[in-house]
Protein backbone atom coordinates (compact mmCIF):
# COMPACT_ATOMS: atom_id res chain seq x y z
CA UNK A 1 0.00 0.00 0.00
CA UNK A 2 1.06 3.68 -0.77
CA UNK A 3 0.20 5.85 1.41
CA UNK A 4 -0.15 9.25 -0.83
CA UNK A 5 -0.43 12.00 1.64
CA UNK A 6 -3.29 14.26 0.17
CA UNK A 7 -1.57 17.30 -0.94
CA UNK A 8 -4.05 19.60 -1.93
CA UNK A 9 -2.17 22.51 -1.77
CA UNK A 10 -4.47 25.35 -2.92
CA UNK A 11 -2.70 28.23 -2.32
CA UNK A 12 -4.27 30.92 -4.56
CA UNK A 13 -4.19 33.94 -1.81
CA UNK A 14 -1.21 36.34 -2.08
CA UNK A 15 -0.94 38.04 1.15
CA UNK A 16 -0.82 41.55 -0.09
CA UNK A 17 -0.40 43.98 2.56
CA UNK A 18 -3.62 46.41 2.08
CA UNK A 19 -3.31 50.29 1.94
CA UNK A 20 -4.31 51.85 4.36
CA UNK A 21 -6.83 55.27 3.11
CA UNK A 22 -4.67 58.18 3.72
CA UNK A 23 -6.62 60.29 6.09
CA UNK A 24 -5.51 63.95 6.84
CA UNK A 25 -4.11 64.91 10.01
CA UNK A 26 -5.34 68.07 10.22
CA UNK A 27 -8.74 68.19 8.80
CA UNK A 28 -9.51 64.42 8.72
CA UNK A 29 -10.23 63.95 4.96
CA UNK A 30 -10.18 60.63 3.38
CA UNK A 31 -8.72 60.08 0.30
CA UNK A 32 -10.32 57.18 -2.37
CA UNK A 33 -6.49 56.79 -3.58
CA UNK A 34 -3.09 57.61 -3.40
CA UNK A 35 -2.75 60.87 -3.46
CA UNK A 36 1.05 62.43 -4.39
CA UNK A 37 -0.14 65.94 -3.92
CA UNK A 38 -0.21 64.59 -0.19
CA UNK A 39 2.73 65.95 2.38
CA UNK A 40 3.56 62.31 4.41
CA UNK A 41 5.38 63.71 8.14
CA UNK A 42 6.73 61.35 10.22
CA UNK A 43 6.03 62.46 13.60
CA UNK A 44 7.63 60.61 16.48
CA UNK A 45 7.85 57.27 14.72
CA UNK A 46 4.41 57.95 13.49
CA UNK A 47 3.26 58.36 9.87
CA UNK A 48 0.93 61.04 9.78
CA UNK A 49 -0.67 62.76 6.07
CA UNK A 50 -1.61 65.97 4.92
CA UNK A 51 -4.28 66.82 1.97
CA UNK A 52 -3.17 69.59 0.06
CA UNK A 53 -4.95 71.93 1.09
CA UNK A 54 -3.52 71.22 5.01
CA UNK A 55 0.28 70.73 3.85
CA UNK A 56 0.36 74.25 2.20
CA UNK A 57 -1.14 75.19 5.60
CA UNK A 58 1.85 73.31 7.37
CA UNK A 59 4.35 74.02 5.23
CA UNK A 60 5.68 76.62 7.55
CA UNK A 61 5.36 74.47 10.45
CA UNK A 62 6.75 71.80 9.10
CA UNK A 63 9.81 73.79 7.12
CA UNK A 64 10.22 75.77 10.64
CA UNK A 65 10.40 72.89 12.51
CA UNK A 66 8.19 73.93 15.17
CA UNK A 67 7.47 72.48 18.31
CA UNK A 68 4.51 70.02 17.22
CA UNK A 69 2.53 70.93 20.49
CA UNK A 70 -0.11 71.73 18.80
CA UNK A 71 -0.08 68.84 16.42
ZN1 LIG B 1 -6.53 68.30 5.29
Amino acid sequence: MTSDPGSDGDRGSEAEPQAQPLVCARCGIRADGPRPTWTCSVENGARIHFCDTCSRENLRAIEGRLDSAWW
